[in-house]
């Protein structure tokens, strides 16, 4: 396809056709994919239960892998690199070739049959990609499993996604400690009744833990030595491929999954769009394995692409320059980042992103939360070649809801805001009826979803409560959950989620309004705000190195008043409750004010901060 340049008013209407001849938008876009059988037709039924580009036959490892080898053999695939650059890989096209095909016969060897589930739990190793494609080689289903989830919520989740073998490392490395992540698997599944029947353990050159006879099994032990082929199997197009859950920010984290042919189609489209990355561009996606950020590039779009990744172990902040360096060392030139991972770059100063050379980097792509525009102006005054980006997208529907698609054409950026219409979903910002709100007014944002990347629920027992959850909050469209509004341009502006909108006396306010005023005063690094009542109560992590006293509190106060917002208390706290992916868990924070039940907080990113919380509450509540 001829790439065109679109203008904003020719967005907005292909976003307008997308939608109502979705079969016409999506047809050309099969062809991103290569097919062993083609689809028979383009779209067939109506959300939830529409299949797409049924009867079409492929697969996900052939179209990441196989068909690029006459052309790009020699090209890397990914670049690995730890977080104290001392140690790194290069990993060809062939090189991954040759990787999946014996990672693919060594789960066949063990059984691993189509629609089997596999689940995964390691870093970002470039054996983490070897395993997920060989997976989808054999026509299997793929469950990525954060490093770090609790006991309780690991097991929950084998048990969940049904799958028989895990494939773990034996440790991963992170800020400078080491996770022995092989002895945690074993006390989960000593403790726990699980699904989970063999363990394939890449144990990366160590030896200092168990090996379980007949249930362990060391990936580099039974290794083939030579070259193997293991033939891949095709896939109907509506087959599930992978299975995400959800952040756990509002509640209970839901089981979802997307399929082998319409999923990959649309994330390709969709980064074509963002980034229109061409042959010489490196990609770097700054997310662990158990986002579905992780997998989305590294899997579905980077290989199927033919481009290039870069694969990071390790925390982003373990050393002040680690982000610019690692740009510097790979010519990296777009990134995708979640936004509490640019928030701790601008908390740890101008250095992190100047000590190296940049000048490779042309787009940061902004995913997970609300940018508030503090954070956009900092990045764009110190990186002023650089473009930034944003897409919202939620687990349930990956496909951007909203973005700044910069590969269609030139689209101003406005701070704050999440972008334009993105062409293949649409948006409406409704009022409680679900009656269509006009600019500026702010409700809930709902979809009419009709294209590829809508989820399906993984279990049929959640199908009916899912249902509900996402289908009768406002009949005929499908409910984010989320709360904003949409400028007289068509920018969407996300306010924070409709659950912990602050209800005052005369309006209703999104937790992004007052929290962007509390993070601009020049003292302040994060803020959560909550309603208590009809009082608001901020959290407020000041920056490194600031003197917290009763001064800075009643400036902020100020800070806020002068924008209209009367703040009745302000809590200083070291940091703030997120889940792993790294979304602020206010519900969290309310539940331990008003003494109740917080609910299922298994994605808490560490357990500890409840206790600073509750602390930090007591003394200056
Ligand atoms: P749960 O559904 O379990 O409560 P969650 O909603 O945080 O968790 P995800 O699917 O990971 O789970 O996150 C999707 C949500 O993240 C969206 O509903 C939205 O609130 C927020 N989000 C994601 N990207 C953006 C963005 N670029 N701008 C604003 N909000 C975003
Ligand atoms: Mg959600």
């Amino acid at each position: 396809m001829v790439w065109k340049i679109y203008s904003l008013h020719q967005i907005r209407s292909m976003a307008r056709v997308a939608i109502e001849d979705p079969s016409n938008f999506w047809r050309d876009k099969a062809n991103y994919i290569t097919w062993f059988k083609a689809p028979e037709k383009i779209l067939e039924g109506d959300p939830p239960k529409d299949k797409w580009f049924p009867g079409g036959i492929t697969n996900i490892s052939y179209n990441a892998v196989d068909r690029h080898l006459p052309k790009l053999r020699n090209k890397v695939a990914f670049y690995w690199v730890n977080e104290n650059l001392d140690h790194e890989k290069e990993i060809s096209y062939y090189d991954l070739y040759q990787e999946v095909n014996k990672a693919s016969y060594v789960l066949n060897q063990l059984g691993v049959k189509k629609n089997d589930v596999v689940s995964i739990l390691m870093p970002s190793i470039p054996e983490a990609v070897y395993f997920s494609l060989a997976v989808h080689r054999l026509g299997a289903v793929l469950a990525i499993h954060y490093v770090g989830l609790s006991e309780e919520t690991l097991s929950y989740r084998f048990n969940d996604c049904g799958s028989k073998i895990l494939i773990t490392s034996s440790k991963a490395f992170r800020n400078g400690n080491e996770i022995r992540i092989k002895d945690f698997v074993d006390n989960v599944l000593k403790s726990h009744t699980t699904p989970i029947q063999k363990v394939l353990v890449v144990s990366r050159g160590f030896s200092d833990f168990n090996v379980i006879g007949n249930r362990d099994i060391i990936y580099e032990d039974i290794k083939p030595k030579g070259k193997v082929y293991v033939k891949p199997t095709g896939v109907e197009a509506n087959e599930p491929a992978t299975i995400y859950y959800t952040s756990g920010t509002t509640g209970r984290p839901k089981g979802l999954y997307h399929t082998n042919g319409g999923y990959i189609i649309a994330l390709n489209w969709a980064f074509k769009a963002i980034f229109n990355p061409t042959e010489n561009d490196t990609w770097w996606t700054i997310s662990e394995l158990g986002w579905p950020v992780w997998p989305m590039a590294n899997l579905y779009v980077i290989p199927v692409m033919g481009l290039t990744g870069v694969l990071f172990e390790g925390y982003i902040a373990h050393k002040r320059d680690l982000f610019s360096k690692i740009i510097e060392k790979f010519n990296v030139s777009l990134v995708w980042s979640s936004t509490t991972t640019l928030y701790t770059l601008k908390s740890l100063g101008d250095e992190s992103v100047k000590s190296g050379d940049t000048s490779s980097l042309r787009e940061i792509l902004n995913t997970g939360e609300p940018l508030n525009a503090g954070a956009w102006s900092w990045l764009s005054e110190n990186l002023p070649h650089v473009k930034i980006a944003d897409a919202y997208w939620m687990t349930e529907h990956l496909y951007p809801i909203a973005a700044t698609p910069y590969g269609l054409g030139e689209i101003p950026y406005k701070p704050g805001s999440a972008g334009i219409q993105f062409p293949g979903s649409y948006f409406l910002v409704v009022d409680d009826e679900g009656k269509q709100l006009p600019p500026r007014q702010k409700g809930y944002i709902v979809l009419k979803p009709l294209n590829p990347a809508e989820a399906k629920m993984w279990n049929d027992h959640n199908y009916e409560k899912l249902l509900k959850q996402y289908w009768s909050r406002f009949p005929g469209y499908f409910y984010t959950g989320d709360y904003g509004y949409v400028d007289e341009e068509g920018y969407l502006y996300v306010l924070g989620r409709a659950d912990d909108v602050i209800r005052s006396a005369e309006e209703r306010i999104g937790t992004l309004e007052v929290e962007s005023v509390i993070v601009s005063h020049p003292q302040v690094a994060e803020a959560a705000v909550i309603g208590h009542g009809n009082n608001i109560i901020a959290l407020v992590v000041p920056k490194q190195g600031v003197m917290v006293e009763e001064g800075l509190r009643n400036d902020i106060k100020n800070y806020c008043r002068n924008a209209g917002y009367l703040v009745d208390k302000i809590i200083f706290v070291k940091r703030l409750p997120k889940t792993k992916s790294g979304k602020i868990m206010r519900r969290l924070l309310r539940a331990i004010i008003n003494n109740e039940n917080p609910g299922d907080i298994s994605t808490l990113d560490d357990m500890k901060v409840l206790e600073e919380l509750k602390e930090a509450l007591k003394e200056q509540l």
